[in-house]
């Protein structure tokens, strides 16, 4: 194996993606409310020089998190730092590091990432603490580094997410939006795709 794909190997494996699904593999004409052209144009990676985000809001199985780790994939293949966890997994992640007094470092490394991926927002919902503390994540953010969100919630309900405080998440919303490429997708799942097919 050659040295920088050794070296983009590795970015991958530490970017601990949940699958790893690139975007050659999405099938484009089958949700074509997706922007194709502007998914194109995100996968140069500007978005992540400009400290952008990306946020995929739509029902299960639309491709959002298809589409967060194929961007993901990308940015490895352009050498750049890369994690990629559930947005539950992040919660447990900054409530154990607050809890044995961690927080900074761990806030420090996640803000050191070029692109960070939340996947899931809004399956389980944070309690407060973790809803502050994910406030304080994504605050350290903003305008530094990128966040690519996926949300099976669209923004109205985001509240119901931290623990009923829609202040708090009318603070992390525009925050997320200021500088954000929004899709939201209200297309067909793929998952589901073939079992309406008619049988001959
Ligand atoms: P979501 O995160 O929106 O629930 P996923 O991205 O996990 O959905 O997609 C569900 C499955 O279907 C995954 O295996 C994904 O690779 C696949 N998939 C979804 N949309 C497409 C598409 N347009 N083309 C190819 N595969 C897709
Ligand atoms: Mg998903």
């Amino acid at each position: 194996m050659q040295r920088t794909e050794r070296s983009i190997q590795r970015k991958i494996s530490k970017a601990r993606f949940s699958q790893l699904k690139t975007l050659e593999m999405f099938d484009f004409v089958f949700q074509p409310e997706i922007d194709e052209k502007h998914i194109k144009e995100l996968s140069h990676l500007a978005f992540i020089e400009r400290a952008e985000n990306v946020i995929f809001l739509g029902p299960p199985g639309v491709g959002k998190t298809h589409l967060a780790t194929a961007l993901g994939i990308k940015a490895c293949e352009a050498k750049k730092r890369v994690l990629f966890l559930s947005a539950s997994q992040l919660a447990d992640e900054l409530l154990i590091a607050y809890s044995t007094k961690m927080l900074a470092s761990k806030l420090t490394m996640l803000c050191n990432l070029d692109l960070l991926i939340i996947d899931e927002l809004g399956y389980l919902p944070f309690s407060k603490e973790a809803g502050n503390l994910f406030f304080q994540l994504v605050a350290r953010r903003y305008e530094k580094g990128s966040i690519i969100i996926t949300s099976n919630k669209s923004f109205q309900h985001w509240g119901d997410i931290f623990a009923g405080d829609n202040t708090l998440a009318a603070a992390i919303i525009d925050r997320l939006l200021h500088h954000s490429h929004l899709f939201q997708i209200s297309g067909k799942s793929y998952r589901v795709k073939d079992k309406f097919k008619k049988i001959p």
